[in-house]
């Protein structure tokens, strides 16, 4: 049996819906900003119940515009987590500031009891990363924002579906960042971003710094850039939110067959499943002794695991500048980088592949 990681041919495998949306821009002709963007942000606020949605080309971008909205700069330290995609800490350094790097908890989180310590005079703001499509401790971590009077980014990338005690991942920060790349829960064809906030004057700024800064044709108000959203991407996320909750059940299912079949294995250790948590799934980890034999064992069986990712990122060597952390205090993120499998679990597995998955891992162990 072959289980592929990879879901993109059958999650597009029917684009007719699409196309015929298209059909229609096209005679529109409304190519940048404009109606079918509109449309889709209103939308993507209601889903997620924030005020202010601002389609954006993608999840990097959607990080800078929230960090540059909120004044973060040059001199500010920004707290996130080492074990995270390269785009958490590339915007923190694109916008100037200095990235303080925290270590994470055994659910691959970022570790709520580690934040304060690496609080300093010059922080700034929070960086939580949901990663992997669960969600950190943010009920505590707001908390210590509010305490501290630090402003707050989720990145809420790998987010989209994601539930907290009811509330959708991206809602607890000021501004929150989404991405729509074709690996997370929600799939553009291609890039896609957004931000979300429940604030007015964030919001505004931040349409006008995605589009030049310009409040008309001819004027700008300041300088900005070019951050739009392709209205034919509005169209695919558009059809693409109407399967969501179906494609976020069925990783469920899948998640939950693989963490009853593993749960006994010595050898495995699967994060734990938070009450009130609802998973994205983006990304299923687990733990898992001899990893790289596994991992060699499982692909043999034509079962595709990847590794996110083998280093944290305090062990790149670009973290040497515009970073700052002490190595010794960030030991999980090491462990976990040698020892995390990342399996398929995607809208398109079925239960034989995930019960052939318990299976063959079994096997590997009883060897
Ligand atoms: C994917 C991802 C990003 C970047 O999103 P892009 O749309 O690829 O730019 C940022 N942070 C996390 C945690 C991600 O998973």
């Amino acid at each position: 049996m072959r289980v592929e990681y990879n879901y993109l041919p059958q999650e597009f495998a029917d684009a007719e819906g699409v196309i015929a949306d298209w059909r229609k821009l096209i005679t529109t002709t409304d190519f940048t900003l404009g109606a079918y963007v509109e449309a889709f942000e209103k939308r993507f606020a209601k889903h997620v119940g924030a005020k202010h949605c601002i389609a954006v080309n993608n999840g990097t971008d959607a990080l800078i515009l929230s960090l540059k909205a909120l004044g973060i700069g040059p001199g500010d330290e920004v707290i996130s987590v080492t074990n995270t995609f390269y785009a958490t800490i590339g915007a923190i350094v694109a916008v100037g500031a200095t990235a303080v790097l925290v270590d994470c908890d055994d659910r691959f989180q970022i570790d709520a009891d580690k934040i304060e310590a690496a609080i300093t005079p010059k922080t700034k703001a929070l960086i939580p990363v949901h990663w992997g499509g669960a969600s950190p401790e943010m009920e505590k971590i707001t908390a210590i924002a509010k305490k501290h009077k630090l402003l707050m980014v989720e990145d809420a990338c790998m987010g989209i579906g994601a539930y907290i005690n009811g509330k959708h991942a991206g809602t607890f920060g000021d501004i929150n960042a989404f991405s729509c790349h074709p690996l997370k829960s929600l799939n553009a064809m291609g890039d896609g971003g957004m931000v979300v906030t429940n604030s007015d004057e964030y919001a505004a700024w931040m349409r006008k710094y995605r589009n030049h800064g310009m409040v008309d044709r001819d004027h700008i108000e300041f300088w900005g850039i070019n951050m739009r959203m392709q209205p034919l991407q509005c169209v695919v996320l558009d059809h693409g939110l109407n399967r969501l909750d179906n494609t976020i059940k069925i990783r469920n299912r899948n998640a939950a067959i693989l963490d009853k079949g593993l749960k006994d294995l010595p050898q495995v250790q699967i994060p734990a499943r938070l009450p009130g948590h609802v998973e994205t799934f983006a990304l299923y980890m687990g733990l898992f002794e001899r990893r790289e034999e596994l991992r060699k064992y499982l692909i043999d069986k034509q079962i595709e695991v990847k590794v996110h990712y083998p280093l944290a990122l305090h062990q790149q060597e670009a973290a040497k500048k515009d970073c700052r952390f002490d190595a010794k205090n960030l030991k999980n993120a090491e462990k976990q980088a040698d020892l995390l499998l990342t399996i398929p679990v995607h809208q398109f597995a079925t239960e034989e592949q995930m019960q052939y998955i318990v299976d063959t891992i079994k096997e590997f162990y009883a060897k």
